[in-house]
């Protein structure tokens, strides 16, 4: 991957980390202000589950993104963590924080039995 490659994905990294760090910060301020309304307690701890569960998967992101960067900073990033070939610059462009290239992860999602 050359440099301009590089810095442009170390860009979207970045920026989508931005992004997500300031959900989480909506998804809690939503919380804070729904406290103490009882009037319909079920519904609002069905959508407060939600919420957590929306938190939860930002978090898996952005612990992927973060790790994304640190493989920009080693020179490895783009490299795939399973069979160590150089994930396709059409599936970063995608998902830009992916660990797997095309192969390994249907083959982790539908594993052959
Ligand atoms: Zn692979």
């Amino acid at each position: 991957m050359n440099k301009k490659d590089l810095s442009s994905f170390k860009k979207i990294l970045i920026q989508k980390k931005a992004e997500l760090s300031n959900a989480q910060r909506e998804v809690g301020t939503d919380l804070d202000t729904n406290v103490g309304d009882e009037i319909d307690t079920a519904s609002q701890n069905s959508e407060r589950e939600m919420c957590f569960e929306f938190a939860a998967n930002d978090r898996i992101t952005l612990n992927t993104i973060n790790d994304a960067l640190a493989k920009i900073e080693k020179g490895i990033y783009g490299q795939c963590e399973y069979c160590n070939n150089a994930i396709s610059i059409e599936r970063l462009k995608a998902i830009s924080w992916t660990r797997y290239c095309i192969k390994c992860q249907e083959e982790i999602e539908n594993p052959r039995r």
